[in-house]
C-alpha cells in the first residue's frame, strides 16, 4: 500500500481544496487539511478532475497504420483492410501494441478503460489472451474492462458465436455486437440480447454507422432493452444515423433511448475520418447529436475508438483531445458547454460502464487527474498538460515538461 497523499489547494468545483488520500480512497476534502503523516503534492490553482474514463476503444487493432495503405477513394473499407491484417495478429504482437495504447492513455489522465476485444475466425481468441494478460500486468495502474466483440458480424460463419460464448464463460463481463455487419440486423440484435441474458452480462453495440435512415436500429435496441428489463445495462457507440433523421423522427427516437436508459458514446475522430468520402456535394460529418441527446436526459459520453489504424490514422488515447474535437464538430463553445464536455470523459462514461465508487468525493476511489489549467474551457482550449495522474491512491504519471519563453 502506498503512503498517504495530500493533494494541496487544487481547484475542485471552482474552489481551492485539499484532498487527503489513504489506502486507495479519498479520505477527506476540505479547504485546509493537516499535512502531517502525508506526502504533500502541490496543486495550487490547478484543475482537479476524477480520472478520465475511456469507454470505447480498440487497443487490439491499434498501431497498424504502417501495415496498410489506408483509405482512398474507391478502395477497400477500413473493416476490410483490418480484417486482412488480423489473420497475422499473434498474442505478443497484440500485447505490445495494446500496452503502448494503455501507457499513453494513463499518461494522459485515463484511470479506467473499457476495451473492445475482437473475436472472430481471423483472430480467434488471441486478442482476448493478450488483453487478459495486460489486465493482470497493469493492475493498480489502469482498470481494464473487456468486451467480447464481434466486429465481423456473427452470421457469415459458425465459429464466431461459439468463440464469443467461450470468452463469456472465461469471465468477460460485456458482450459487444455490430448489427450493420450482418444482413439481418434484427436477428443479430436478438442473438446478442438472448446471449447476454443467458450469461448475465451487459451489452455494448456498435450501432447505426450509416447515413441511410432505413438502417436505423437504436429504436429496436431500446425496445428490446425495455422488454428484457436491461435498462441501464446497454451501451451504444456511434449512432451516426440519428444525425440524418428528420427532426421530429429524431426527437421520438431520442425519447425512446432515454426511456430505455441506454448509454450513448460518441466517437467523433473516427466519424470525421471515415464518413462521406464519396459524396461530391457535401461532407457529412456523421457525429451523433450530442446536444439533443443530453437535453433529453440520455447519458452521453465521448471516447477515442481507434488508434493509428485505417479507421483513424491520427487516433490518440487522450480524452481531452476528443473533448476539443467534439466542441468543434458539435458547436459546443460556450463556457457552460465546455464545462459539460469534461463530464463526457469522466462521470458519464463511468456511469455507462458501471464503475462503482467513482468521483471526487470522500470515500470514493482515489482516481484523479490534475491539469495545468484553472477551468474546463482553458483545459480544452489549451489542451492542458496532465501534471499528475493518481490511480487508487498512487501517483502513476507525473509530467514535468516545461517550456522557456524568451520574449
Ligand atoms: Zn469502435
Amino acid at each position: 500500500m502506498s503512503a498517504p497523499l495530500l493533494l494541496q489547494q487544487g481547484l475542485v468545483g471552482g474552489r481551492r481544496q485539499d484532498i487527503a488520500i489513504r489506502d486507495g480512497r479519498i479520505e477527506r476534502i476540505d479547504a485546509r487539511l493537516d499535512p502531517r503523516g502525508h506526502e504533500a503534492l502541490d496543486a495550487t490553482d490547478k484543475l482537479v478532475l476524477p480520472g478520465f474514463v475511456e469507454s470505447h476503444i480498440h487497443p487490439d487493432k491499434a498501431f497498424i497504420a504502417d501495415r496498410t495503405e489506408g483509405l482512398r477513394a474507391g478502395g477497400p473499407s477500413a473493416q476490410t483492410l483490418v480484417a486482412a491484417l488480423k489473420k497475422d495478429f499473434t498474442v505478443d504482437d497484440v500485447y505490445r501494441r495494446a500496452r503502448r495504447v494503455m501507457e499513453l492513455a494513463v499518461r494522459h489522465g485515463c484511470t479506467s478503460m473499457r476495451a473492445h476485444v475482437e473475436i472472430d475466425s481471423f483472430v480467434e481468441l488471441r486478442a482476448v489472451e493478450a488483453l487478459r494478460r495486460l489486465q493482470t500486468d497493469l493492475a493498480g495502474v489502469l482498470d481494464l474492462q473487456l468486451i467480447a466483440f464481434a466486429q465481423e458480424g456473427i452470421f457469415h460463419e459458425n465459429l464466431t458465436r461459439d468463440l464469443l460464448r467461450e470468452a463469456l464463460k472465461a469471465g468477460l463481463p460485456v458482450l459487444g455486437g455490430c448489427p450493420y455487419m450482418d444482413r439481418d440486423q434484427r436477428a443479430h440484435i436478438d442473438w446478442f440480447f438472448d446471449t447476454a441474458e443467458a450469461f448475465g452480462v451487459r451489452l455494448d453495440f456498435h450501432a447505426d454507422s450509416s447515413e441511410d435512415p432505413a438502417m436505423l436500429t437504436c429504436d429496436y435496441i431500446a425496445e428490446q432493452a425495455i422488454a428484457r428489463g436491461m435498462q441501464d445495462r446497454v451501451t451504444l457507440g456511434h449512432l451516426c444515423t440519428l444525425d440524418v433523421l428528420e427532426p421530429e423522427h429524431r426527437a421520438r427516437v431520442i425519447d425512446r433511448l432515454a426511456a430505455a436508459r441506454l448509454h450513448v458514446i460518441s466517437l467523433p475522430a473516427t466519424e470525421l475520418h471515415v464518413k462521406a468520402r464519396t459524396d461530391l456535394r457535401r461532407t457529412w460529418r456523421g457525429v451523433t447529436r450530442l446536444g439533443e441527446l443530453r437535453a433529453a436526459g440520455v447519458n452521453v459520453a465521448l471516447s477515442t475508438n481507434n488508434i493509428v489504424n485505417p479507421f483513424t490514422p491520427y487516433g490518440h488515447p487522450d480524452l481531452l483531445r476528443q473533448a476539443l474535437v467534439a466542441a468543434m464538430v458539435s458547436h459546443l463553445g460556450n463556457l457552460d458547454q465546455m464545462a459539460s464536455l469534461l463530464e463526457l470523459i469522466t462521470v458519464n462514461p463511468a456511469r455507462a460502464i458501471g464503475l462503482q465508487g467513482y468521483g471526487l468525493a470522500e470515500g470514493a476511489r482515489a482516481d484523479l487527474v490534475v491539469l495545468d489549467a484553472r477551468d474546463p474551457a482553458e483545459a480544452i482550449t489549451e489542451q492542458a498538460e496532465k501534471l499528475l495522474v493518481v490511480k487508487s491512491g498512487r501517483v502513476v504519471a507525473r509530467s514535468r515538461r516545461t517550456t522557456e519563453l524568451h520574449i
